[in-house]
Order: C-alpha cells, then structure tokens, then sequence
C-alpha cells in the first residue's frame, strides 16, 4: 500500500493547551499539514500563526469533540487524514467513590471516550483512503490501574484505552495502525488546574517535590517518534512516566 502524495495531514484534538499543543508543534516540525482543534479559537488561531510564521503548514478549525455534527463537518472540510490524534480530554475532581459527583464522570466518560469515539469514527475512512493512516489515542496510565480519588478519570481513561485495543483488532488488515500513548504524571498548565476546578494550590500539590515531572514536550515528542515509524511499525501502547514515578500511586517526592 502507497501513500498519497502531497503534505500529509495530521489532526490534533485539544491542541489549544498542554500535550495537544506540543504535539501539533513536533507534528509540523516533521513536515505534517496539522490541523489544530480545540473549542478555543483564540489560543489555536495563534498556534496555527505561529507554525506557519515559522514556515510549516498549519490552520485552526474550532471543535468541541462531543458534538457530533461539528465533527462530522471537521472530516467533511479535509481533503486527506493521514494521522489522527485523539489528545482531547482531563479529569475533572478527585473524589472517592462513595462521594464522587456522578455529573463529573458522565462529563469525563463523554469528553474522553465518546470524543474519542466521534473523531475517530468520522476520520477512519480518510485515515483508511491515506494508504497508511495512524490513529493515536493519549489514554493515560490511569486507563491501565487505578489510584484512590481517581476511579472517575481511571474509569473513563480504561474507555479510551478498550476502545484503541478493540479498533486494532477490528481493522487489522486495513492500512491504519493504532498507536496507544499512555502517560503517567505531566506538568502541564491546565491539566490539574482544571481538575480542581481552578484550585491552583490544589492543583500545585500534584506535582509537590517532584523533581522533574514529564513535559508536554516529553509526551508530544513521544508521538511524533511513534507516528514517524515505518507504516508497518506499531507502536501498539508506549506507557511513558516521570523517573520519580514507578506506579500511580509511588512517586518520589523530595519535600
Ligand atoms: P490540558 O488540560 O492542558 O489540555 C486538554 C485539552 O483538551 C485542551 O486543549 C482542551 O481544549 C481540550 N478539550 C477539553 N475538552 C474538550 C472538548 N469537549 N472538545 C475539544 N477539546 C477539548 O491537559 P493535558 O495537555 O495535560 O492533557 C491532554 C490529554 O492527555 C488529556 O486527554 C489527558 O487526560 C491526557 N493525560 C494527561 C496527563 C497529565 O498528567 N497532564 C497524564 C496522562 C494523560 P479547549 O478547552 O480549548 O477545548
């Protein structure tokens, strides 16, 4: 199988923030158009001016990926997909099982596996078209054991990661591999901030004495590396943590 001519597209969701950010940034450094998705305009309007300033291809297209007419009408507006990042999603409170707010899982179950569900069901015929399409899912090390506090994001992350071990077993065969990233703790802006509700101490206490947690540039040059393989290369599910972090639940924290 070929693949098409041309500047191959990669799409990226949540590329307004964090992982999804830097991965559309190592994306077009390795010579991808890469549509940037995300509901906030501004932030990817801006990232999309920056790439192509710098001489990379680059446009912004506003998505919220629960909403399935707009993702229908994002695969509709692409001429080609040859790489498909499913990075849109996040945890929303901590709480244990026995007082965890049901509105919360409902919200993570929908934003990281429905979201994950719509993106990859509207863009699989252009991936499969391509020649030698890539699905990537950002699940978590949460979508492989649990912690306490987290069954609600565990939950919804072991969905997302059903969902790439299931979608590989169903299209082998066809020209589209499924490329499973799974990290374990990332300092990024937003991700605990968002958790906590805007908590920023909270938020802080996370990384807590945590000499070097991952990067969002760690993460996105993970992918980029994994999707860069030869066609026939899957990378089946690359769990990638912090060297102070050897499970959810052990980290090293110098305090
Ligand atoms: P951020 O909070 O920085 O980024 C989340 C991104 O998802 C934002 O760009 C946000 O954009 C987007 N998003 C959220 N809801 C929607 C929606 N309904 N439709 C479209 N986009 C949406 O978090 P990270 O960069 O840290 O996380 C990225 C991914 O990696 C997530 O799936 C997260 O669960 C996962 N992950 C993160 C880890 C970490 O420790 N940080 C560890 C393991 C996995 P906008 O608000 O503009 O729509």
């Amino acid at each position: 199988m070929t693949t098409a001519a041309g500047t191959p597209v990669a799409v990226v969701t949540g590329a307004s923030s964090g992982i999804g950010a830097a991965t559309a940034r190592e994306l077009a450094a390795a010579g991808y158009e890469v549509v940037l998705t995300a509901r906030r305009e501004d932030r990817i309007r801006a990232l999309a001016d920056e790439l192509t300033s710098a001489g990379h291809r680059a446009r912004a297209h506003v998505l919220d990926v629960t909403d399935r007419a707009a993702v229908d009408a994002l695969a509709a507006s692409l001429d080609r997909c040859d790489v498909l990042v499913n990075n849109a999603g996040g945890a929303l409170g901590a709480e244990t099982v026995a007082t965890g707010d049901p509105a919360d899982w409902q919200r993570m179950y929908e934003v990281n596996v429905i979201g994950t569900l719509h993106v990859t069901q509207a863009l699989l015929p252009a991936l499969t078209a391509s020649g030698a399409g890539t699905v990537v899912v950002i699940s978590s090390t949460a979508g492989l054991d649990t912690y306490e506090g987290g069954a609600g994001y565990a939950a919804a992350k072991h969905g997302a990661h059903v969902l790439a071990k299931t979608l590989r077993l169903e299209i082998v065969g066809t020209p589209v591999r499924v490329i499973e990233i799974a990290p374990g703790m990332v300092r990024t802006e937003e991700f605990a901030t968002t958790r906590f509700r805007g908590d920023t101490e909270k938020a802080a206490k996370v990384y807590a004495g945590v000499a070097e947690p991952l990067t969002a540039r760690d993460v996105a040059e993970t992918v980029a590396w994994a999707v860069t393989r030869p066609a026939h290369v899957n990378v089946d599910l690359l769990v990638l943590r912090p060297r102070a972090q050897a499970s959810n639940t052990k980290v090293h924290r110098e305090l």
